[in-house]
């Protein structure tokens, strides 16, 4: 029984009652004690899964209607002096080909992404020292100047209070940086000692602070996970109150320390989206790449799930194998066009609607 557990078990009458009924008190009042969490993680079966999904689903269908946000996703460096723990690019991987797109090649991908509808662009790179905040702030005015419509999310890792301010300055308007894990001790299991559960805190409280859309999140049975670790994450996201969470299965990649260990799977992810989605009503939760990865149809199942995000890929055909968090992913051969239509027919299927607009969070609507 429990999510990790992998939900196969069935549940007795009790404890299913006591489920069913903690995922109706979650659904009313968003919000449940943490033991009260942790029962529910580690009772659930696949039978309250179902149950879960739908009342996740209902809450998203009435802030959001059918409607899933598109965001083009530029993979602009795999240069990273970090060495995460689970991460394909983390600086002692010496397997990696590493690449650097310079302005005009971000540029042009955000011309074909805005050409296609796109309306969001997400910058996402290792935490590469050759962006200085000179380099950065350039490229955020640059696209907010040519495509003045269009909102910009950063993820680029941890920076000093000062610099996210000089690219809130600059224009950017989200910033996407998953906390990994609310427990101290497991987030020293996934990083090095060079890196720490604290800045990573602190950072997130000061994205907040400046006035970002915030982003944080986790990634489902990273090493070392438990019901314990993720009843933290789940109250921690009731407390923070992110506008948008990122989560999204672990899967393990041969050429870092946690080679070997088991993938999340698409189950245990839609229990915590859906989770969060009766927490924070007007989340906004992207169904994530490493679900296509998993499963060909994991990122359709966890919109099922109380999701309304996906984050298409616009970055060069030619550089998008190179970044590799995790191996075999998905759409790295095709055209931005390729995949735009790709996922639209995805969504269209499992009976959503495709936004193209800016897409902000509920409370930033004018
Ligand atoms: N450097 C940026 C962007 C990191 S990649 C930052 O630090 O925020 C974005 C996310 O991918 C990470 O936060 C992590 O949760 C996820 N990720 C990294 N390696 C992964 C893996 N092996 N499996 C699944 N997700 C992974």
């Amino acid at each position: 029984m429990g999510i990790m557990n992998k939900l196969i078990t069935q549940n007795k009458e009790e404890e299913k009652r006591e489920v069913l009924r903690l995922i109706d008190v979650l659904h009313d009042e968003n919000y449940l004690s943490r033991a009260e969490f942790l029962f529910l993680l580690k009772n659930i079966s696949l039978d309250e899964l179902e149950y879960l999904k739908d009342k996740a689903d209902q809450v998203r269908n009435r802030v959001y209607g059918k409607r899933v946000f598109m965001r083009g996703l530029i993979e602009f460096s795999n240069y990273c002096k970090q060495g995460c723990n689970y991460c394909g690019i983390r600086a002692m991987n010496k397997g990696v080909d590493r690449y650097r797109l310079d302005k005009e090649t971000i540029l042009d991908c955000a011309k074909e992404g805005y050409r296609l509808g796109y309306r969001t662009f997400v910058l996402q790179s290792g935490e590469d020292p050759k962006f200085d905040d000179e380099v950065m702030c350039d490229i955020i005015r640059s696209i907010k100047s040519e495509f003045p419509d269009t909102a910009v999310t950063l993820s680029v890792g941890e920076k000093t209070r000062e610099q996210y301010q000089k690219y809130y300055d600059a224009g950017a308007d989200r910033y996407l940086l998953r906390h990994e894990t609310a427990n101290k001790e497991h987030y020293e299991k996934l990083h090095p000692e060079s890196m720490s559960f604290d800045n990573r805190m602190e950072c997130l409280k000061n994205l907040k602070d400046i006035g970002y859309q915030t982003g944080c999140g986790i990634m489902i049975n990273s090493p070392g996970q438990s019901d314990e670790t993720l009843a933290d994450d789940l109250e921690f996201i009731a407390s923070f109150k992110p506008h948008m969470v990122g989560i999204g299965p672990f899967l393990n990649h041969s050429e870092t320390p946690f080679a070997g260990f088991d993938d999340g799977t698409i189950n245990q992810t839609s229990v915590m989206v859906a989770l969060v989605r009766l927490i924070l009503p007007e989340v906004l939760l992207p169904a994530t790449t490493a679900l296509g990865t998993l499963d060909g149809r994991g990122r359709e199942m966890v919109l099922k799930a109380g999701a309304n995000v996906v984050m298409p890929n616009l970055s060069p055909t030619e550089q998008r194998a190179k970044y590799e968090i995790y191996e075999n992913k998905i759409c790295t051969g095709d055209e931005a066009a390729h995949c735009r239509g790709c996922i639209e027919t995805r969504i269209h299927f499992t009976g959503y609607e495709v936004d193209m607009s800016i897409g902000h969070h509920k409370s930033m609507e004018v």
